[in-house]
C-alpha cells in the first residue's frame, strides 16, 4: 500500500496482528510530535472483517477528547449521508490518516490544524498496518489528506470522485469529499454537496451489501 516512512520496522510493525493489539500499541506511539498536546491517540473503530474502510484525515476536538473517530460534527454528517445512500456505518471500519488531533489555540478553543507531510508520513505505519488487518475490498478516502495517505501522492479530489478506482489486486479506491468540507460550503451550495457526496457513497453499497 502506502510508503513506509522510514526502514527497518516501525512501531506498528512490532504490534501484533490484531487490531486489538495494534490498538494498544498506537496508544503509547511517539513517533512523531502530535501526540504531545492531543488527548489520546484516536484509533480506527469497527468489524475487522468489514468489506468498506473509511479513511478520513484526523481527529477533531471531540473526537480527541472521546478518543473514538468521527464523533463529531462531521461525523454526525457522515452518519447522515451513509444513512440516506443505505450503508450501516456498524458494517465499515473508520479511522483516519493520522491518529492524533493536531490543532492551534484560540482563546480556549482547539482550532484544526491540517497535519505537515511529516507527520502523515509517521502515522502511515498504524493505517498501512489497519488495512493489512482489515483487508477491505473497497477503500473509501474522505479528502485530501486521506486520498494522499492511500494512494501515496496528491489526488485531485474533483478529477477523481464519482467513480472506483482501481486500487490493489482486489480492492477498489472511491475519493470523494471529507464531510466536514460540507459544513464549510456557503448555504446555497450545501444541498447540491451533500447530494454528490451521497451519490458518490452509493457507489460503495455493492460491497456494503457482499
Ligand atoms: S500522530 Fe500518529 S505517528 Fe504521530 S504520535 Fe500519533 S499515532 Fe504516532
Amino acid at each position: 500500500m502506502s510508503t513506509k516512512p522510514k526502514p527497518g520496522p516501525t512501531t506498528a510493525d512490532q504490534a501484533g496482528n490484531t487490531l486489538p493489539a495494534l490498538r494498544k500499541a498506537a496508544a503509547h506511539c511517539r513517533d512523531c510530535p502530535l501526540w504531545e498536546h492531543a488527548t489520546q491517540t484516536v484509533f480506527g473503530e469497527g468489524p475487522a472483517a468489514a468489506r468498506i474502510m473509511l479513511v478520513g484525515e484526523q481527529p477533531g476536538d471531540q473526537e480527541d477528547t472521546a478518543g473514538k473517530p468521527f464523533v463529531g460534527p462531521a461525523g454526525r454528517l457522515l452518519d447522515r449521508a451513509l444513512t440516506d445512500a443505505g450503508i450501516s456505518r456498524e458494517h465499515v471500519y473508520v479511522t483516519n490518516a493520522v491518529k492524533h488531533f493536531k490543532f492551534e489555540l484560540r482563546g480556549k478553543r482547539r482550532l484544526h490544524k491540517t497535519p505537515a507531510q511529516a507527520e502523515l508520513a509517521a502515522c502511515l505505519e498504524w493505517l498501512d498496518r489497519e488495512i493489512e488487518i482489515v483487508a477491505p475490498e473497497l477503500i473509501v478516502a474522505l479528502g485530501a489528506t486521506a486520498s494522499r495517505a492511500v494512494t501515496g501522492r496528491a489526488t485531485p479530489i474533483g478529477a477523481n470522485r464519482g467513480r472506483l478506482i482501481e486500487h490493489a489486486p482486489g480492492v477498489s479506491l472511491l475519493i470523494t469529499v471529507h464531510p466536514s468540507f460540507l459544513l464549510r460550503v456557503p448555504p446555497e451550495d450545501k444541498e447540491q454537496e451533500y447530494g454528490k457526496f451521497v451519490a458518490d457513497l452509493k457507489l460503495v453499497v455493492p460491497s456494503a451489501k457482499g
